[in-house]
């Protein structure tokens, strides 16, 4: 088998949603709104991404300045990031969070060498901050992480997919081995459905599974 381990960011590889975080810091206006639309499944992530960031009032300098000291991660990432270096794994960060954020926490941590990103693209201009996503392969797929799945999957790959939230649930329902993280909306959402997804606390078990398979 061909693994490939889709990874969310936010809530997974970091401990908080730096996202959230930098929201109810920097953001005005009614954001949280859209993670109710989200939640009821109103609006696509993608949307409610892209309309969140416009409630932001602040410079990249402010936000990285804010989540430095606020940022830690769940163990075991790098441990599973250097097991599937050597396995010839690839390991995909996918996320609708700040790109910039994710690429200088991972620099910072050293972890850019083992790790591929798959996000939206966000900008500031005078108008404020916008947000890209990647274009959807197959346009029935629910969001950009779903349809990541779906693109690894019609290549003939094995799909493990590791997330928290609400966003992570079209993924985690087509994908090979779903892991949600324990207590979060996504280990909720595949209980609820019936999704069986093995719930973690660290990256260890995630590493662990993948060596049994590997056998
Ligand atoms: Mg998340």
């Amino acid at each position: 088998m061909e693994f490939v381990v889709l990874c969310d960011f936010d809530g997974t590889i970091a401990m908080i949603d730096t996202a959230e975080f930098v929201l109810h810091k920097f953001a005005h206006g009614d954001w949280q709104i859209y993670d109710e639309y989200l939640e009821n499944g109103e609006i696509t992530l993608e949307e409610c991404m892209k309309k969140q960031l416009s409630f932001l009032r602040a410079s990249k300098k402010q936000i990285l300045d804010e989540l430095k000291d606020a940022v830690r991660f769940r163990p075991n990432f790098e441990e599973l990031g250097e097991y599937c270096t050597q396995n010839r794994i690839p390991l995909i960060i996918a996320s609708a969070g700040l790109d910039f954020v994710i690429k200088y926490f991972l620099d910072s941590m050293n972890w850019s060498r083992f790790v591929i990103t798959y996000t939206g693209k966000t900008s500031l201009d005078t108008a404020g901050w916008s947000l890209t996503f990647p274009s959807l392969l197959d346009k029935e797929s629910a969001n950009f992480k779903q349809d990541l799945v779906r693109s690894l999957k019609r290549q003939g790959k094995t799909v493990i997919f590791i997330g928290d939230g609400n966003g992570d649930y079209a993924a985690s329902a087509e994908a090979d081995y779903p892991f949600a993280i324990k207590g979060s909306k996504l280990a909720r959402l595949c209980k609820n459905h019936g999704i069986p997804c093995v719930e973690i606390e660290d990256f260890k078990v995630v590493e662990q599974t993948l060596r049994n398979m590997m056998m």
